[in-house]
């Protein structure tokens, strides 16, 4: 089903988001005959420029970053609007009402309408506040919908103050916080593979699966976002959004069925569950690091404190691991290992649920564990590990793999996570968007690790290229147990 007729506004028209992921976005669904017959899209920020200037600048920045059908772009590009306004000025939002009649109007949209913030954070609570002023916010003629970008808020407090703020002029149900990781084809097959399957729910929980392990390293460093970064660190950047969202993916109960509020209900349940912090949790199972520079590959790769943007004696982490616990029934005792870092080895996301041992070993003493390994990003797909016997006398085994990829099924057509949200957010369907109340848990679960990290007792260096701290293997160490290396080499992606 298409979505109905409707104009989406994107704040933040100039900046880097908007052309680099949004109209690439767009122009997809509008390739794939996905939109709506009849939409416009108005870019708005303070730069000046005409519609056709900027036209010409999203075209052009499509044709540099892929092969393009040039009739269809051409096409697409007539659907592109902009106005120019002071974001920050409400008088000056008379002028986007009225761009957005006409627009209206001309498409036959009977008011429907998104506005996506692509602005700096701090704009999220003001524009939406400018909008109500004009009335832009009113659903009695056609829907109105707001995206929010990340980051949500840099704390509880201010998360929650936001939240506020936009309550104040739009309900829960035309907010959508987008979380790109909940976009990703493999996020979301966590639930079909969990939940349409009956031969794996059965053993998901603490009776069968001894621990869980989710990583997402990243092999570039900050790039051009040094001044953001460095005012983040990669608690807020990754783990209290997109870390937390995928571990409570794999942790939830089944909903009762598949949409927006049983499913988001699910969630919020496994987030108030995750158990607090203490004192100690903060010294003996958090990880804090921080990527120094090294030879790579034949490329000197700079330290973080030589990074553009970066203080020379900045403290903030570009690596978090952590052992954390989930306080229900079935997930008492199991514990989730989870890590995020900048200038590891190479990109990688998985998860890997490490099944506990048969309780008797009849055959070797170091008889392979079973794993199963879900492989968000790159080359999607899910991997299952077990032991098999080695040809040949006796009765040794041998670890052997079962796989599936994502690029070998036929109908490989899969939606970037932008397609997927933006598609999603047209057609009224939030399943796949944080809720205010998970946002609040998050952020509520990692406010410890915010004061921790101010000044934290050990803020450990880390070679780039390297997976991390020592002392992140430390932390499995003495537990017996050892996180899986995604990759051999450096340059190796496989499984
Ligand atoms: P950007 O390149 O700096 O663009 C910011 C945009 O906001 C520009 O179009 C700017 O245009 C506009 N703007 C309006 N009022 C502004 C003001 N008072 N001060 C500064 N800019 C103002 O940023 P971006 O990378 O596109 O990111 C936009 C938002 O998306 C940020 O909140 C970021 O955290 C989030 N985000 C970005 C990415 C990404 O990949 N880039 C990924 C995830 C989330 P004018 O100067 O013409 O007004």
């Amino acid at each position: 089903v298409k979505p109905e007729n409707n104009c989406i506004v994107i704040f933040g028209a100039s900046g880097d988001l908007t052309h680099r992921k949004l109209i690439p976005a767009f122009y997809h669904l509008y390739a794939n005959g996905l939109l709506s017959e009849k939409f416009a899209i108005l870019g708005v920020s303070r730069t000046e420029y005409s519609d056709q200037a900027f036209r010409d600048k999203l075209k052009a920045a499509l044709e540099a970053s892929e092969k393009v059908d040039e009739a269809t772009l051409d096409a697409f590009c007539q659907h592109l609007h902009y106005q120019a306004l002071n974001t920050s000025d409400v008088e000056d939002y008379a002028k986007l009402k009225h761009r957005l009649d006409d627009l209206g109007q001309q498409n036959d949209t009977q008011g429907n309408t998104t506005f996506y913030l692509a602005t700096p954070p701090s704009l999220y609570s003001v524009i939406p506040e400018c909008l109500a002023a004009h009335g832009l916010n009113d659903e009695s003629q056609g829907w109105k919908r707001l995206i929010v970008e990340k980051p949500f808020g840099y704390d509880l407090a201010s998360a929650e103050v936001l939240d506020e703020k936009l309550h104040q002029h739009f309900k829960e149900h035309q907010i959508y916080r987008i979380d790109h990781y909940l976009g990703k084809e493999t996020v979301q097959n966590l639930l079909v593979f969990r939940f349409a399957n009956g031969m794996f729910e059965p053993l998901w929980n603490r009776n069968f699966i001894d621990y869980v392990e989710i990583t997402a390293a990243e092999f570039l460093g900050v790039e051009e976002r040094g001044g953001y970064y460095d005012g983040a660190g990669a608690v807020r950047d990754m783990f209290q959004n997109h870390l937390l969202q995928v571990l409570s993916m794999v942790a939830m109960e089944p909903p009762a069925a598949i949409n927006a509020d049983s499913m988001r209900d699910e969630v919020v349940k496994v987030m108030n569950s995750f158990q607090p912090l203490s004192e100690s949790d903060l010294h003996n199972n958090l990880v804090l690091g921080q990527y120094t520079a090294s030879d790579v590959r034949g490329d000197h790769l700079p330290g973080y404190r030589e990074e553009q943007g970066v203080a020379d004696d900045s403290r903030t982490e570009t690596y978090v691991g952590l052992k954390m616990f989930i306080d229900n029934w079935r997930w008492s005792g199991v514990p989730f290992y989870v890590r995020t870092g900048k200038r590891l080895p190479t990109r990688v996301t998985e998860v890997v649920i490490h099944f506990k041992k048969t309780p008797h070993p009849m055959f070797s003493a170091n008889a392979p564990k079973n794993k199963l390994i879900i492989r968000i990003q790159p080359d999607e797909g899910i991997l299952m590990r077990f032991g098999l016997k080695k040809p040949g006398a006796g009765f040794e085994s041998k670890e052997v793999s079962m796989d599936f990829h994502y690029e070998s099924l036929e109908e490989t057509n899969m939606l970037t996570a932008y397609e997927r949200l933006l598609l999603d957010s047209m057609k009224g369907d939030a399943t796949l968007f944080a809720r205010s109340d998970a946002v609040t848990a998050c952020w509520k679960y990692v406010q410890p690790i915010l004061e921790y990290k101010e000044n934290p007792e050990h803020l450990y260096g880390y070679a780039a290229g390297t997976w991390g701290p020592k002392e992140a293997d430390t932390l499995l160490a003495n537990d017996q147990r050892e996180w899986r290396f995604p990759c051999k080499n450096l340059t190796d992606t496989d499984y």
